[in-house]
């Protein structure tokens, strides 16, 4: 099977999913938008209510201002994937439970095993504790880089903190530069 079925199969299977409570409140799972064959993949945290309704990821207004970092950091539609840690929304946009990132978790870990990317980046702090290192501090090592499963991983801003606090407007922006470079470094 192509990397392109498995990952449909993949994305009907959370479709699906029944594991824990949020899909009880959920209008549609969000399995994620951009290429199978990306370099980069960008991990949120959890739909909000526009993903919720519309089955996309980052479709909202934090969703338009990461577009907008994307292409003035030159990164094009072909090199990322997005996706969150957890596939349904929680209600009113509340924190994901442990138990509920425990149970979607391995959607993930399916997700990054056939996309393959050389590059990870966690959108935020919740994703950067889970997928970096349980006492990752956003504000002092955001940008920074760590080597895991012989990937290249980082955590910048979740773009709904650049949202509430334009001032870090700059910090994202070199941030996303850098991913850009490292991007460049692996793939030529
Ligand atoms: N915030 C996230 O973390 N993920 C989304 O898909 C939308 C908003």
């Amino acid at each position: 099977m192509i990397k392109k079925e498995k990952l449909d199969l993949l994305k009907n299977e959370c479709a699906a999913c029944h594991a824990c409570d949020l899909h009880n409140t959920r209008t549609n799972t969000v399995f994620g938008r951009g290429s199978y064959d990306a370099d980069i993949l960008f991990i949120g945290e959890a739909p909000g209510e526009k993903e919720d309704l519309s089955g996309e990821a980052f479709v909202g207004a934090s969703g338009k201002l990461l577009d907008k970092f994307l292409k003035e950091a030159g990164i094009p539609d072909t090199a990322y994937f997005i996706a969150n840690i957890i596939k349904c929304r929680p209600p009113k946009n509340r924190d994901p439970k442990k138990e509920e990132e425990d149970k979607c978790i391995e959607f993930l870990s399916r997700q990054i095993e056939l996309i393959n990317p050389k590059i990870i980046v966690c959108l935020g702090r919740i994703s950067a504790k889970r997928i970096i290192k349980k006492d990752f501090s956003i504000t002092n090592e955001h940008g920074v880089w760590f080597e895991k499963d012989g990937r290249k991983i980082t955590a910048v801003y979740h773009p709904a903190a650049i949202l509430r606090d334009v001032r870090k407007k700059e910090e994202e922006m070199s941030d996303f530069k850098k991913i850009a470079e490292m991007r460049n470094t692996l793939t030529n």
